[in-house]
């Protein structure tokens, strides 16, 4: 039996309300045919419309990041159980941008981690090495490193709620994407630190080259960024076997 394949597309800091609910209305049959995961991590102004659009739909909406305080007094911020109020499933953490942007630490992204699972909100943990650390031929020891930092403490119970994204960060809107192989060897890599959990690649995934990742065996699903924001592409991306029941 094939397993489900994930596909995640992550909308960063575009669309309106409405263009959101929107997309997610002529999406929703595509998602409920597909034999594969599909999930949505939307700004957080369209979370609840989104939601509400995608409710007892197989498509799955989400938030792109959240404090890690349940509350307080830390204007701008998000807490875990806001976002299962507005009806989000999963939230994305570690991104890149957040990392590089924001200087998210593994420490941060570890308590985040935590605070997800508390709240019943499942974590896509994204890790991945920068162009320079991929080229002094670092990359393995810092998505080691990463993963051991943001998921200290978590049990072999817990580790099965959350999933991990691999995106290098040399590939990410950048229209590189590494190579199959290059992926999945490092899925392989990924693979002994967490086991058998769903682990999705991310970085320039576009309806030309899904196919062939997810063809890799450690390749459970993608992350997609700048191909999510077209319905066109994302519905080519979704549909990337003709993989419809119907
Ligand atoms: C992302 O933001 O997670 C991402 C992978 O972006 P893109 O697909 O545009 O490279």
């Amino acid at each position: 039996m094939q397993t489900k394949k994930v596909i995640v597309g992550n909308w960063k800091m575009y669309k309106t309300i409405g263009e959101s609910v929107a997309f997610v209305e002529k999406l929703l049959p595509i998602a409920n045919r597909s034999t594969s995961q599909v999930m949505l991590a939307v700004p957080f102004t369209a979370l609840e419309r989104t939601a509400t659009a995608a409710r007892g739909s197989q498509l799955l909406i989400g938030a792109q990041n959240m404090h890690d305080a349940p509350e307080g007094a830390f204007t701008g911020e998000i807490s875990a159980k806001m976002i299962v109020d507005a009806g989000g499933r999963f939230v994305l953490l570690g991104h890149s941008e957040r990392r590089a942007l924001f200087h998210e630490s593994d420490d941060f992204i570890n308590r985040k981690v935590k605070s997800a699972l508390a709240a019943g909100l499942r974590p896509i943990l994204c890790v991945g090495e920068s162009l320079q650390e991929h080229e002094s031929g670092r990359s393995q020891a810092v998505v080691e490193a990463q993963l051991k930092g943001s998921l200290a403490g978590i049990s072999a119970d817990q580790l099965h709620q959350l999933m991990v994204a691999y995106e290098p960060v040399w590939a990410i809107g950048t229209g590189k994407t590494a190579t199959p192989a290059i992926a999945q060897a490092m899925h392989h890599q990924i693979r002994q630190q967490v086991g058998s959990i769903k682990i999705l690649y991310g970085g320039s995934v576009k309806p030309e080259n899904v196919k062939e990742l997810l063809e890799q065996q450690d390749i459970d699903g993608v992350l997609v960024g700048g191909a999510s924001l077209s319905l066109d592409s994302f519905v080519k991306i979704v549909d990337y076997r003709a993989n419809c029941k119907t």
